[in-house]
């Protein structure tokens, strides 16, 4: 339906005689006001409602977090600022940036004192620091979450809840080469695939089980489906039907991975971008521009020692723990108009997580991503007190090396102990050498992986292990 622009039928209303107003007002009752507006006038109230549903979110937050959380409530008090005199989300620029130094050292104080009425989860990161951190997220945080990426699965076109979906992340990461290829996940109701036994044997498989399963959705950690394609092509096996498209998430997506992927699976890679600590997420839409999730979290940028733009960002969800001011840790740049035509904070580029993969004595390949799990799951609970860093470098194809700093110290034992571990990660004829530093390292970019390989030469020791 087509109507004349609010303002131009107001101007011609106005110019009638007092007889046809009313019989033109009679005529244009039943029509309902809301279509009498127009479109442009609907989305314009729209956006006016949304950021003052968002500003009232951010108010609860930041009352609930002066009122409720010892370290915010000193935080407010040192400022002069309370939370309900806050009008708009400039006020965060008042408050302090939160760290993840200032998280470990605070503790408890962090916490809510009514925390236990947010069914919160307890949850942690190594981050790219390889140092961990633990942090609740309440139930509401999580649904939320889900939410967010199920409207981006339905925005990029899958057909509905029920649509079928194949993973490959790090779900084997305690079996490794000695799990099964591939098992139902009845929690989520996705079809996982065994990442760590990607041989060429194997890739045959798992295809001849995508092919049966048709999965409307394959989503995973780019270096895993990249690994997946490039075995794909050196075994000449192939999908019988695409998938509608391949989510990707948790690491970052350089352009060549994305290129073998699409081209391996037929169809396009629609990324997205977020982390452990649920604040600040953002899909990927068919213009290659990351959208914001605006309603779960606000975003502000700060400009670092680098002289480039750090993300910091506040949650509007979670109360058991309360992020506020957050320095994520990753950078990004701003995308402004998206030619999609959806109004949201977007961004061009997101350029935090650098991960470097390492090729392990066996030819497979793990990412930073895929270390991270690995540290946190069969490493981290057997240290007595886990380092403040921790970073894996691969030197040549057998010999590795990796750099720790701890402030308590590390004890011979402690050291054996990770050296061990790894071991078993990175295969029979590894070399492995413990460097122990004697202060943080100061560098622009944190990762916790760091391959001193060239680009060739990855690929030819993933081509040698395929073939
Ligand atoms: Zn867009």
């Amino acid at each position: 339906m087509s109507l004349v622009p609010y303002s131009a039928g107001l101007r011609l209303y106005e110019r009638l005689p007092p007889s046809l107003k009313s019989a033109m007002g009679a005529v244009m009752s039943p029509v309902p006001r809301s279509l009498l507006l127009g479109g442009g006038f609907r989305r314009r109230l729209e956006g006016l409602m949304e950021s003052e549903r968002r500003l009232r979110q951010l108010r609860l937050v930041l009352e609930h977090a002066e009122r409720n959380v010892p370290y915010y409530h000193d935080v407010f008090k040192a400022v002069g600022l309370r939370s309900q005199e806050v009008k708009d989300l400039g006020a965060l620029r008042r408050l302090p940036v939160l760290t993840k130094d200032i998280i470990r050292k605070e503790g408890e104080r962090m916490i809510a004192s009514d925390q236990a009425s947010y069914r919160p989860g307890k949850a942690s990161t190594t981050g790219s620091t390889g140092r961990p951190l633990s942090f609740l997220l309440d139930q509401q945080t999580r649904e939320v979450e889900l939410a967010a990426v199920w409207r981006h699965y339905l925005g990029c076109g899958a057909s509905g809840l029920d649509a079928r979906i194949a993973s490959f992340r790090g779900d084997f990461v305690s079996e490794r080469e000695r799990g099964a290829l591939w098992r139902w996940d009845g929690r989520v109701g996705e079809l996982t695939f065994n990442t760590y036994a990607l041989g060429r044997d194997n890739i045959r498989k798992i295809i001849g089980r995508l092919n049966r399963f048709r999965p409307e959705i394959v989503r995973g950690y780019p270096h895993s489906l990249y690994v997946l394609s490039r075995g794909m092509e050196a075994a000449g096996a192939r999908m019988e039907a695409s998938p509608r498209f391949v989510h990707t998430s948790s690491e970052q997506l350089p352009g060549s991975m994305r290129e073998a992927i699409e081209s391996a699976m037929g169809c396009p890679v629609r990324d997205w971008y977020s982390q452990s600590e649920y604040v600040i997420s953002a899909g990927e839409c068919s213009e290659g521009r990351y959208h914001q999730n605006m309603e779960t979290g606000a975003i502000g940028l700060l400009e670092d020692d680098w002289g480039m733009e750090r993300l910091i960002g506040t949650s509007l969800c979670n109360r058991s723990m309360p992020f506020i001011n957050y320095d994520i840790g990753d950078h990004v740049t701003l995308g402004g108009e998206c030619p999609c035509g959806r109004e949201h904070v977007t961004f061009r580029a997101i350029e935090g997580r650098v991960n470097d993969m390492i090729i392990t004595a066996g030819g497979r390949a793990v990412s930073g991503v895929g270390v991270d799990n690995f540290y946190e799951k069969e490493v981290i609970p057997f240290l007595a007190v886990p380092p403040e860093f921790l970073m894996l470098v691969q030197e040549d194809a057998l010999k590795f090396t990796i750099e720790v700093y701890s402030s308590a110290g590390l004890e011979d034992a402690e050291a054996d102990r990770i050296r061990r571990s790894f071991a078993e990660l990175l295969g029979e004829g590894s070399d492995i050498t413990i460097k122990l530093l004697e202060s943080m390292p100061d560098r622009k970019k944190w990762k916790n992986v760091e391959s001193r390989l060239s680009a060739e030469a990855i690929a030819r020791l993933i081509q040698e292990h395929n073939s």
